[in-house]
C-alpha cells in the first residue's frame, strides 16, 4: 500500500520517467529496470560492524584496533555514482519522493537481521532542519516497513557543527564529539540509527556513544550507502 502510494506520487512528479536516464520506467518507479539493476551494491563480503568490504563475516582490522561505539552495520549500496545522485538529489533538492526507494533498497538488507526496540532517524539540530525543511534521515525512515516505533525524540543534536563533508577524513572525529545529547533511561534497549550515507562513521560514533551513555544495550546503524575509504586512509 506504501509502496502503491509512493510510485503514484514518484510517477506525478517524475512523469513516469526513469529520474537517473529519463527513460521509461514502468509502473511509475522511480528508476528504470537497467538503472535500478545498475546500482552500485555492497560486496556481500564485509566486516559486519562497519560494512567496509573485507573477508566474510570477520570483524576488519580497523573494527579490531579501535573499536567504534556501535555494535553493527547494515548498509545497502556503495556510495559512487549513481548511489550519491539519488542521496544528494533528497538530502540537499527536496526531491522527497527518493525516501521510498532509497528505503527499500535499505529494507531488502534487513530481513533477518535481529530485531530492534526502538528506530532513530540522525537528527539534524533544529537550526539545519528549519533552513531544510526536512530531515532526510527522517523521511527514509518513516518510508522503512517498521516493526518498531520510530522515535526520533531520543536524542537531540544539540550542537550545528560544520558539514562533515566538508572536513578531511582525520577531522571529523574531532567535529562531531559531543554534538548529541540522548535522553536517559534508554535503559538495556536496542538502537537501530538510520541515515543515508556512512563516510568516516565519526557521525555514527559519536551518536552511538551518547546512546550508550544514555543505557541503550545496542546500536546498529542502517545506512542507505556506504563510502568506502580512499586508497590512503
Ligand atoms: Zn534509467
Ligand atoms: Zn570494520
Amino acid at each position: 500500500m506504501l509502496v502503491h502510494a509512493a510510485r503514484q506520487i514518484a510517477s506525478l512528479l517524475f512523469g513516469g520517467r526513469c529520474f537517473l536516464c529519463r527513460g521509461t520506467s514502468h509502473g511509475g518507479a522511480v528508476l528504470c529496470t537497467p538503472c535500478r539493476d545498475d546500482l552500485p551494491r555492497l560486496s556481500a563480503s564485509r566486516c559486519p560492524r562497519c560494512a567496509l568490504p573485507g573477508p566474510p563475516d570477520a570483524v576488519c582490522g580497523r573494527c579490531l584496533a579501535h573499536p567504534p561505539q556501535y555494535d553493527a552495520t547494515i548498509a545497502a549500496l556503495s556510495y559512487e555514482f549513481p548511489a550519491d545522485v539519488l542521496v544528494q538529489a533528497l538530502k540537499y533538492r527536496g526531491e522527497l519522493a527518493l525516501a521510498p526507494l532509497l528505503a527499500e533498497l535499505l529494507a531488502a538488507q534487513l530481513a533477518g537481521e535481529a530485531a530492534v526496540d526502538v528506530v532513530l532517524p540522525v537528527p539534524l539540530s533544529a537550526e539545519r532542519l528549519r533552513a531544510r525543511g526536512y530531515n532526510h534521515a527522517m523521511e527514509i525512515a518513516r518510508a522503512l516497513p517498521l516493526a518498531a516505533p520510530l522515535a526520533p525524540e531520543l536524542c537531540a543534536r544539540v550542537r550545528d557543527t560544520p558539514a562533515q563533508s566538508d572536513l578531511p577524513w582525520a577531522a571529523r572525529a574531532r567535529n562531531v564529539r559531543g554534538a548529541f545529547q540522548c535522553r536517559d533511561a534508554l535503559d538495556e534497549l536496542s538502537v537501530a540509527v538510520v541515515d543515508d550515507v556512512m563516510t568516516t562513521g565519526a557521525t555514527l560514533d559519536a551518536l552511538a556513544q551518547a546512546l550508550k551513555r544514555a543505557g541503550a544495550a545496542r546500536v546498529v546503524n542502517w545506512v542507505v550507502a556506504r563510502t568506502l575509504p580512499p586508497t590512503d586512509f
